[in-house]
């Protein structure tokens, strides 16, 4: 056969390779014994080693130059791009510096983890300069005299650039900050009372991933200390977590992981092990968690049939009716946790780490400076001051692991989530009856027809265009955000 079988052939083993090496983690964060952590990350590294060495293979690059003289069916064409992109990628990344981004990325975590334990952004700032540095190497390596941020980008959301993000997100600030500041002078919403048993979580979470259709039969669900899901086609896993004092931390990190593994168990199965087989960006694979977890699972109606099951499995947990219930799943209050955050508040989060990785990657801020520059940001959109570098600049691990560029795509999906939910809402009339009875099956459907079934065909901003016949603006998030947070606490719209 022709060079494209020969080069699918190859892929196909390299991408079986990849799903193990993602089910190794799943393992780790799971069930994996504590004394075998030392032999774990050798067993790793050796199957990145082999990954490194396939992915970078001089044969891909025959392959793709005599398999593009083909004539190719319109997957096998986005089979080919794909499979081009990550192999220039490869090319472009001179191996000392991969080796070297990988050892700095390993110990600055470790630095990053010590200096948050002792509040000590200045003792992470010389480490955070290091990584940086090399980040920016390898940004201008793979941008090839283009824009270095916009090659970061490109890592997590293939084809985004940063003047559509700038433009964006300039237009979701001012309206973000008038809720949070409507919403914090306003009467709390109410919030529950007891202790809920963490079996009895579980259960309504195993039923709660049924809700959202996804299948059981091809996936697991586990605790970890992070929730996440990991894996594609027939293997998807979802990881959650409780806490004895709130409930809403496992059902909704529940139902955003089932977005995410739901959306990868319903990619056409003759994708599978393929680089169509797989969501196809960060913004979109954040799209579907976050309308499962937020447009459907915090809706009105939603939150209706939730209460009666939480009464079912908790008893009386101090909030008297389905109104009171809904207002307490949309509670917004103060926080500095970004993962913590609500709905309106947690794009304020990233609006703000994006414009300060930016400035970060093109030399306008030092990494000396980000403390300062960090807390008079929070204080100017969130209304209060940063205590301690740990509730601030040193919350998350994303910087210290050299993920620049991937902040964005957080708000990006909800965007997206922003515009397939008013569309989808279009679609379905009923959708709220559907809802009340904890059935998203339709809107599950209409995902999985719209967008999930395609994993990479499309690139994501023409993905997301074509589901709902417009092309991608922040308008439809702003409008929900002030319907839904305006009626909550009414102030927003005195
Ligand atoms: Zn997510």
């Amino acid at each position: 056969m022709g060079s494209y079988d020969d080069l699918m052939a190859y892929q196909r083993q390299t991408e079986a390779l990849a799903q193990i090496a993602g089910r190794l983690s799943w393992d780790r964060e799971t069930v994996m014994p504590r004394g075998a952590a030392a032999q774990r990350s050798e067993e790793a590294g050796a199957l990145h080693e082999v990954l490194h060495i396939r992915r970078t293979n001089p044969a891909i690059g025959d392959w793709l130059a005599s398999a593009s003289a083909q004539p190719l069916s319109q997957d096998g064409k986005a089979q080919l791009r794909h499979i081009t992109r990550s192999y220039v990628r490869a090319q472009r990344v001179p191996g000392n510096l991969a080796a070297a981004l990988a050892r700095q990325t390993a110990l600055s975590q470790f630095a990053w983890a010590e200096a948050r334990e002792a509040d000590d952004y200045a003792g992470f700032a010389p480490v955070l300069a290091e990584i940086l540095a090399l980040k920016r190497e390898e940004g201008e390596a793979l941008a090839a005299g283009g824009d270095v941020y916009d090659a970061m980008l490109d890592d997590y959301e293939p084809g985004a650039k940063a003047a559509d993000l700038d433009s964006m997100f300039a237009a979701l600030r001012p309206g973000l900050i008038a809720l949070r500041e409507a919403a914090l002078g306003a009467t709390p919403a109410p919030h529950v009372t007891g202790r809920f048993d963490s079996e009895a979580q579980m259960r309504l979470a195993r039923q709660l991933v049924l809700v959202c259709g996804y299948d059981m039969t091809r996936g697991r669900l586990d605790k970890a200390v992070h929730p996440f899901s990991s894996g594609s086609g027939s293997d998807v896993r979802i990881t959650t977590r409780t806490a004895e004092g709130d409930p809403f931390n496992c059902i909704y990190s529940t139902l955003h992981e089932a977005g995410h593994a739901v959306y990868e168990q319903s990619i056409d199965p003759a994708y599978a092990l393929t680089p169509l087989g797989a969501g196809v960006s960060m913004g979109v694979h954040e799209s579907q968690s976050r309308i499962v977890e937020n447009q459907l699972g915090r809706s009105r109606a939603f939150t209706g049939w939730l209460y009666a099951r939480m009464r079912d499995a908790f008893g009386d947990f101090g909030i008297d009716g389905e109104d009171a219930f809904y207002a307490a799943v949309n509670s917004l209050h103060r926080g500095f946790i970004r993962t913590e955050a609500d709905e309106v508040q947690y794009n304020l989060h990233i609006l703000m780490r994006y414009d300060l990785e930016r400035a970060l990657v093109a030399g306008d801020l030092a990494p000396a400076d980000l403390e300062a520059a960090w807390n008079d940001r929070f204080e100017a959109d969130f209304g209060y001051e940063v205590p301690v570098a740990s509730l601030g600049c040193l919350q998350d691990v994303h910087w210290s692991a050299g993920l620049f560029g991937y902040f964005p795509t957080y708000t990006l999906g909800n965007v997206y989530a922003g515009c397939l939910d008013v569309t989808l809402r279009e679609a379905i009339p009923d959708l709220d009856s559907h809802l009340a009875q904890g059935d998203m099956t339709p809107a599950m459907a209409w995902l999985r027809e719209a967008v999930q079934r395609h994993g990479g065909l499309y690139p994501p901003r023409e993905l997301i265009t074509r589901a709902c016949g417009f092309a991608p603006s922040e308008a439809p998030l702003m409008e929900y955000l002030e319907a839904k947070f305006g009626a909550l606490y009414p102030a927003a719209h005195s």
